[in-house]
């Protein structure tokens, strides 16, 4: 089993001990290699301007954390193309198809940046190029398998010219067109081979070097070499229709009905997660995922283990069909839990229409297995990614349940995603996040961002003012866009289009959406009149971003209309995040 994460932050605790493994396979594999260029890969990760490329390392762990491999991934955004600098596997290990794995890994970032295609140098399979046989054979067997994906070499050019007379085996520079495209325009290629030489070997290729070869591209449109070893074409890899890895990962909380209140007028009622299945299985956008279980410990970062263990315990103390509603809140001693449970319910509490039951805790606790699987999935290189749940959890605190919600979802997955790179949580159900505002207020590697109805009117009133901005190191990375109570998906529009500014400027690494579909028309906990147009636009908008997004299911109680418009939404996101 191995995991490929990407890391485009080679700064962070969780990656520095990686960055030190990776140079050394480097060294063990290309012994010839100038250890300039391996000091110099940090450096590209986190200078774009000064290499005039964005690159990225996808590497290969397995569950013990210990490094299989890796590729080294260029893309030059003037040129709109990517550049394979490498791929290596651990040495003295079965490679275990982590090759093959990885460059699946790249043709899907590249697809995913919309780029022409990926370029990487191979060495030559042609005996009158490359002497030495051992070298040959290792060359042949290196084009054969990048030619199941239908990349070959270039010909009729003279990108595999010498540098210097003596060298031998120059590279041929290969396409991989990404099932879409086998041959290209000579314009575009000229100023791509310019780039590549300049960029990546502008040290070692003088100007008159780099100028023959360019001037050498004369063919319009220029070639790829016919198939050589065609009988091992994988034809799935092209495009046609779906393939699974494309679609969205999807989990649904299957315990989530255990916990069913049923008193007249309780709207957050399992109904609510039917609706939304029922429409999403037509769609073919998604694969299933089966739930993990996780640990306690990703729930106790966040949450105070107080209030778990009250939530647990009390739960558990609750005859089956009995419902406790905390009634009584300590406000002048809020430093001593009462002693009496249902009493001590207002202690952990901040309204009185979120009740406690046998179930609730069992039905939360599975919620946070669920987007913990998916935020797992989101680590191995998954793009898209959405957790079906409820009882939601936004409005959970760090040691207060309220709103229906008890575990705050969204938050957890952020923080536990945070080991990895920056989150930003964008919240775009009806009410503000206050949970996730008040868990993060003080840190800076989750940006928390909410659009909402004004506190003035909407719940949960006491918070999701213009003016909370966060404090200390989180000062400046709390955001609130509360909203008239009148408002249109025209309006609602404007302000997505500022939020998702501020997180294009904040560069997160994923993006977690805490989904409430209450924004909707004649939602019975909403003002607004969003339909499902709106929400497929507003799905584009977010996808447009292209950054690995994991969506977590929030409010949204008109059951008539939940599915469509989640259906809406996500056909939006997938397509804007796809193109
Ligand atoms: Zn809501």
């Amino acid at each position: 089993m191995f995991r490929i994460r990407k890391i485009s932050n080679p700064h962070l605790s969780v990656n520095i001990q990686t960055m030190s493994k990776i140079k050394e396979i480097v060294s063990q594999q290309f012994p010839d290699i100038n250890p300039k260029k391996i000091d110099e890969i940090s450096a590209q990760l986190t200078d774009s301007l000064k290499y005039k490329y964005q690159a990225k390392i996808f590497v290969a762990e397995d569950e013990k954390s210990t490094i299989r491999g890796f590729a080294l991934f260029l893309y030059m955004p003037d040129l709109q193309f990517c550049y394979l600098d490498y791929i290596a596997v651990s040495p003295g290990k079965t490679s275990g198809g982590i090759g093959g794995a990885l460059y699946e890994r790249v043709r899907e970032e590249a697809e995913a940046f919309g780029a022409l295609g990926i370029f990487f140098e191979c060495l030559p399979d042609d005996p009158t190029l490359c002497k030495d046989q051992t070298t040959l054979a290792q060359n042949k067997k290196r084009l054969a398998f990048y030619e199941r994906y239908g990349a070959r070499p270039i010909v009729n050019t003279r990108y595999e010219t010498t540098v210097v007379p003596e060298d031998d085996c120059p590279p041929y520079l290969v396409f991989d067109g990404l099932g879409v495209r086998e041959t290209l325009p000579v314009a575009v290629t000229r100023q791509i081979f310019r780039a590549i030489l300049e960029r990546k070997y502008g040290d070692y290729c003088p100007e008159t070097y780099i100028k023959e070869v360019v001037g050498s591209v004369i063919e319009d449109p220029v070639q790829l070499r016919p198939f050589k070893y065609k009988k091992k074409i994988l034809p799935e890899l092209f495009r046609t229709g779906l393939p699974e890895k494309k679609k969205i990962f999807w989990v649904i909380n299957d315990k989530h009905a255990i916990h069913h209140i049923r008193e007249i007028g309780y709207v957050e009622s399992p109904v609510r997660i039917k609706s939304i299945e029922k429409e999403l299985l037509k769609t073919g956008l998604f694969r299933l995922g089966k739930v993990k279980e996780f640990s306690e410990k990703p729930i106790l970062k966040i949450h105070d283990p107080g209030y778990v263990n009250f939530f647990k315990n009390v739960c558990k103390s609750l005859p089956p069909g009995k419902s406790v509603y905390p009634y009584v809140f300590p406000i002048r001693n809020a430093a001593r839990p009462p002693k009496e449970l249902s009493v001590r319910a207002g202690y952990y509490c901040f309204d009185t229409f979120t009740p406690l039951n046998k179930n609730a805790y069992l039905a939360a606790r599975w919620g946070v297995n669920s987007a913990l699987t998916a935020a797992e999935e989101m680590l191995e290189g998954c793009n898209l990614a959405y957790v079906l749940t409820r009882p939601p959890g936004h409005h959970a605190e760090r040691n207060v349940f309220g709103g229906f919600c008890y575990f705050n979802n969204n938050a957890i997955v952020a923080d536990y995603l945070s080991l990895f790179g920056n989150v930003a949580i964008l919240d775009i159900d009806y009410h503000h996040g206050n949970g996730q505002q008040q868990i993060f207020y003080g840190r800076k590697d989750v940006f928390t961002i909410s659009i909402h109805g004004h506190p003035s009117f909407a719940y949960p009133y006491f918070s999701g003012f213009k003016d909370e901005n966060g404090e200390g190191e989180g000062r400046g990375y709390n955001l609130n866009f509360p909203l008239p109570e009148t408002l249109d998906g025209a309006g609602y529009r404007v302000t997505l289009s500022k939020a998702l500014t501020a997180i294009q400027k904040y560069k997160p690494e994923y993006l977690v959406i805490a989904l409430g579909l209450d924004t909707a028309k004649d939602d019975p906990t909403g003002t607004w009149t969003l339909a499902a147009k709106d929400f497929e636009e507003n799905g584009r908008m977010i996808g447009k971003l292209k950054i690995p997004t994991l969506v977590v299911q929030e409010g949204g109680y008109k059951n008539r209309s939940l599915g469509m418009n989640a259906k809406s939404f996500f056909n939006g996101l997938y397509q804007g995040h796809s193109k």
